[in-house]
């Protein structure tokens, strides 16, 4: 990764050095290749990552330490048309999985990947903080971070015979600190893109219990959607109290599918194409 970051800040210098690679030294045709790299290069590494310049926030759901800090936790903030809780503990399997495991490790897959992409990633938190962060604090990282996407990753705790993801997209809020007007479309746009490559990598069907077969939710309570100003989404990624889901979101393998779809949906919003993944591998 550091090399691909020096090509990228570098260019000319990474043109060099990748052309005596290819001419097996920095002789004549070095010299004459030296020479073309004022022009577009199409096929040199750093012109063809697609998200090279894209800052992207991955949001992991809860904190595994938030049932220690329920004081903490509990704290009322200001959402901009209400007060909620600062963050919550999250839902677990029956078996006793908890979320906030599940979210922080497909966050880091989403991260690996997207940083692959060229990315710059930003986690709101990565296992480094004894509690939280609020969700006030995590919608402020993607708005600090100007970032290009925000995607929020959690899993669904409703009844066991509901089954299957759902996207939640921001509602039209302006209240208080909260005004999402400007990232509605943009966001609607990142869940379509979101929903499309998900259920293509994972074979999640779409939420049996909400969304009315789209697997999309719009909301207009959640801090991390109100107080955002830069394109933002939740993504509930399964039921875990579902035997099915709970099956899935226990084993690597699907959560490595789950990153892969994520990934593939925001490289599909943010580089304008359709969201090219594989379809799923993963059969549970
Ligand atoms: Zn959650």
């Amino acid at each position: 990764m550091r090399a691909r970051r020096w090509m990228w800040q570098y260019p000319t210098a990474a043109a060099l050095a990748l052309c005596a690679l290819l001419t097996g030294g920095a002789g004549t045709s070095g010299a004459r290749m030296a020479a073309d790299v004022g022009l577009p290069h199409v096929g040199l590494p750093q012109v063809g990552l697609p998200l090279a310049g894209r800052t992207v926030v991955v949001d992991p759901g809860h904190n595994p330490g938030n049932p220690a800090h329920l004081a903490e936790i509990n704290q009322l903030v200001d959402v901009g048309n209400g007060r909620k809780a600062c963050n919550t503990t999250g839902t677990a399997t029956d078996g006793g999985y908890p979320e906030s495991a599940f979210t922080l490790d497909v966050a880091r897959r989403v991260r690996a990947l997207l940083d692959a992409e060229g990315a710059r990633v930003v986690l709101t938190q990565d296992g480094d903080r004894p509690w939280g962060p609020c969700v006030t604090e995590r919608a402020a990282v993607g708005n600090r971070e100007h970032a290009d996407a925000v995607v929020a990753i959690h899993a669904d705790g409703a009844r066991p015979d509901g089954y299957g993801f759902h996207v939640i997209l921001p509602a039209l809020v302006v209240a208080g600190a909260a005004d999402t007007s400007a990232v509605v479309g943009p966001s609607r746009a990142l869940g379509l893109a979101l929903r499309d490559a998900f259920a293509r990598a994972t074979g999640e069907p779409y939420s049996s219990y909400l969304g009315q077969g789209t697997a999309l939710v719009t909301r207009g309570d959640l801090g991390g959607l109100n107080l955002s100003r830069v394109p933002a989404v939740f993504i509930e990624c399964a039921n875990m109290r579902n035997a099915d889901d709970a099956a899935r979101v226990t084993s690597p393998e699907w959560r490595e599918s789950a990153a892969r779809g994520i990934a593939a949906g925001i490289t599909a919003y943010l580089t304008g194409a359709t969201a090219g993944v594989a379809p799923a591998q993963w059969r549970g």
